[in-house]
């Protein structure tokens, strides 16, 4: 008999990955698909639900299906399986997907913030095996993080700790989808750096120009994506590694941000470990270098040697893993 199989869903802000993934966290077979924009809470679970009845087929063929496990781009509570709040998928909230799921599915359903299942995955298979407490910044259309500690995900009373992407990084700064300013968000996600960077070819110089405070409204960047139009923060990354200086610009103001984010989460939390996953990472070296040196010249002093960042090293596959690893251990504590 086939040993059981996991099917894990990523649902990000314009994509949906499903994979089928046994419990030593290997992935026997994936798909992905673009999710239509939703106005309507159901119209969004009837389209994640039939995306995976879809997969179902596929899936079996790897073995027999014990759980869905949801990995998903927002505020989440894993325990009741539900969505609080969805900001890159139209602002809806209060999305019951984990009780809507298991009652069409028939199987038991799991939902966790994405960015908790890439920490768990990159702890589990990743870079971050074998370390005590790992930190795993997440960077794609919105930016996101996870705490483990001693292979548990901290979530804090709320079940919404690690949510680094809404931290504040400059008092008054850019607008961010959350409807702050200066979030972390604000300035390293995919479509901050491709706003950036088009700021900076139209001239107007380094930065964000802050206009006094208004309504806070929610921005529609988010929404968009970082794919609206041609531009994408991949191509600024290549424009940037050939020496393009509005792109080189844009990617140092990513990385202050983003070296802001690092010694905040190391002054505080001290883990063994900081990881940086998520589609902006793969800008290498050109992001990540004048991240870690703002890092290392603001934490606080004595600390500063023991900082240790890497990337992170599964890729798109790493909140897939997480998320199927969480509903392996959930199971067995059933
Ligand atoms: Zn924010």
């Amino acid at each position: 008999m086939k040993a059981g199989v996991v099917i894990a869903v990523d649902l990000g802000g314009t994509n949906l990955r499903l994979g089928a993934i046994d419990a030593a966290g290997r992935v026997l077979v994936r798909a992905r698909a673009r999710m239509g924009p939703h106005r309507r809470k159901r119209t969004l679970l009837e389209e994640i639900c039939s995306r995976i009845r879809h997969f179902e087929r596929e899936a079996r063929a790897c073995g027999r299906i014990e759980a869905v496990s949801l990995g998903f781009a927002g505020y989440t509570d894993a325990e009741r399986g539900l969505i609080y709040f969805a900001p890159n998928l139209g602002g809806l909230g209060n999305i019951d997907v984990g009780p809507y799921l298991g009652k069409r599915l028939e199987l038991p359903v799991f939902v966790d913030n994405d960015a908790n299942c890439a920490a768990i995955g990159e702890y589990f298979k990743g870079a971050g095996r074998s370390v005590h407490s790992l930190f795993v910044f997440t960077l794609g259309t919105g930016v996101g993080g996870g705490f483990v500690v001693k292979g548990d995900i901290w979530r804090g009373a709320h079940g919404t700790a690690g949510e680094i992407g809404h931290t504040i990084v400059m008092a008054g700064g850019p607008r961010c989808t959350c409807g702050n300013r200066g979030c972390l968000e604000a300035f390293t996600s995919a479509t901050a750096i491709v706003r950036e960077y088009r700021r900076r070819k139209r001239g107007r110089g380094a930065g964000v120009r802050v206009k006094p405070a208004g309504k806070a409204g929610r921005g529609k960047a988010g929404v968009l994506g970082a794919t609206a139009g041609e531009l994408t923060a991949r191509r600024v990354a290549d424009l940037a590694r050939h020496g393009d200086r509005a792109a080189l610009g844009a990617l140092d103001y990513a990385a202050k941000g983003l070296g802001i984010g690092i010694a905040n989460i190391f002054n505080l939390l001290d883990p063994e470990l900081i990881l940086i996953g998520g589609g902006v990472s793969r800008a290498g070296s050109v992001l990540l270098k004048p991240a870690i040196q703002e890092a290392r010249s603001i934490i606080y002093p004595p600390l500063a040697p023991r900082l240790r960042v890497k990337r992170a090293a599964l890729g798109d596959d790493a909140a897939l893993i997480g998320a199927a690893r969480l509903a392996f251990a959930a199971l067995k504590n059933r």
